[in-house]
């Protein structure tokens, strides 16, 4: 049984929570796009980690984690990821892609130039390289995991991909021009240093799928961020539906059963871009920032604030449809309870027509929210071990939603911990 676990927003709803719970019933969990661009939290009996590139399963030993071929590998970051959780005492098993690209140090430098000469128009990117390593994909000018292993052919393709990179270093960036043999000699370092974990792991995953083996795949940041369906450009460089896991993990498509989109119990989003339900009013959006999560809205990987925003049903709608969900695990509902009425945005206004379908990136910077206002519980819910337990208002609130955006809600998380969990 395959099982994809993905975001139905923004990013950070809370997924690499729900992996790790879910993970003790799975036999193999992948990753399937994204880099090290995007952390996953996870609060367990070995402490507190924000996951970059390791699958969510790493805390369960019997677990194969996979890295998939349409990850942004970025070796440098596992090594110093590794080293964090082994030091917590964690042993995992790991299957890297022989089909992975390798992210180069080039692509990081490229993404923080490119950044720093788009100034007030940047992107927001969080400059681990990876719009430039997926435009290297896809112009097939990337190192797939193999490739490491055939030194020759390996140095001839890196003095040709320098050639190109160091003409913009020169005269787009004004940077030191990158050294191709330097580069040959990280990449013998990074060969010998993974190889124990390279495999076919498409092959590995279609037998495991032949044994009934069960696999959950790990999405990064969430629909609104995909590159296609997401509010481009301020998304990112790879497809983060779980359509895409069918080939970012090489499955057949019609193996995916089951598809868990997450959502958190209001909005949070990084980056640049359009954010309709956005709280604008300062003081509001502090006091939400910092009450939310389990150490308030700052990024993973940065610690930028997030913005916060009202739970949006036409995003989060839409988010669950191009996700092809089957069902919604809400997480964070407990960070609400301080509030004594709830806004939930339901419809955005342009031109002066109420529109329930999310639009493109134009029209969503000029639309305003809609909003209605739902009556809130004011009191803890962390703690309380069942769904029917909630304060009435709590369930209201989730059916609520529920109702608007069309997929059933099986699972509330009112805390950040794995036990933290009620099931509908
Ligand atoms: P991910 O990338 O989707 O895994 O999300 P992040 O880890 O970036 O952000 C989710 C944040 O919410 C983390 O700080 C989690 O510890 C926290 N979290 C997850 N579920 C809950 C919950 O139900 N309640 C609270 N208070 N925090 C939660």
């Amino acid at each position: 049984m395959v099982k994809a676990i993905v975001g139905a927003n923004w990013g950070d709803e809370g997924k690499g929570k729900i992996t790790d719970m879910c993970a003790d019933k799975a036999d193999i969990v992948v990753r399937f796009q994204g880099g090290a661009n995007a952390g996953h939290t996870i609060i367990n009996e070995y402490g507190r980690f924000a996951l970059h590139l390791l699958p969510s399963g790493i805390f369960h030993k019997h677990i194969i984690n996979v890295i998939g071929n349409g990850v942004a590998f970025d070796v440098n970051a596992l090594k110093t990821e590794m080293a964090e959780v082994n030091a917590a005492g964690v042993e995992f098993n790991l299957a890297i892609s022989d089909r992975a690209q390798v992210l180069m140090q080039h692509h990081i430098l490229l993404d923080t130039y490119e950044e720093e000469r788009l100034a007030d128009k940047k992107f927001g990117s969080t400059k681990s390289g990876i719009a430039p390593f997926y435009s290297d994909k896809y112009a097939k000018v990337g190192i797939q995991v193999w490739e490491l292993y055939d030194e020759d052919r390996l140095k001839d393709k890196l003095k040709g991909i320098y050639e190109k990179v160091n003409i913009s270093m020169k005269y787009l960036y004004n940077k030191p021009e990158i050294d191709y043999l330097e580069v040959f000699e990280t990449a013998k370092e990074y060969a010998a240093f993974i190889k124990p974990y390279v495999a076919d792991t498409s092959k590995l995953l279609r037998n495991a799928i032949k044994e009934c083996k069960n696999i959950l795949l790990e999405g990064q940041l969430g629909t609104l961020k995909d590159t296609d369906h997401g509010i481009y450009p301020y998304v990112t460089s790879s497809s983060t539906l779980a359509g895409y896991a069918a080939v970012g993990a090489g499955i057949p498509p019609y193996e995916i059963k089951d598809i868990i989109a997450v959502t958190k119990a209001y909005s949070s989003a990084v980056g640049e871009g359009p954010f309709v339900s956005e709280i604008l009013e300062p003081v509001e959006a502090e006091e939400l920032r910092r009450r939310g999560g389990d150490k308030g809205e700052y990024g993973a990987k940065t610690g930028r604030p997030r913005r916060v925003g009202y739970f949006d049903t036409v995003a989060t709608r839409y988010g669950c449809a191009l996700q092809g969900a089957t069902e919604v695990c809400m997480t964070c509902l407990d960070v609400l309870s301080y509030l004594e009425t709830i806004k939930v945005c339901t419809g955005y206004e342009l031109d002066g027509k109420v529109y329930k379908d999310f639009l493109t990136t134009a029209d969503l910077y000029r639309a305003k929210p809609v909003c209605v206002e739902l009556k809130g519980w004011n009191c803890d819910i962390r703690g309380i071990d069942s769904f029917d337990k909630l304060p009435k208002e709590a369930k209201d609130y989730v059916a609520f939603i529920e109702k608007e955006i069309g997929v059933k809600i099986s699972m509330v998380s009112n805390g950040p911990k794995r036990e933290e969990i009620l099931y509908r």
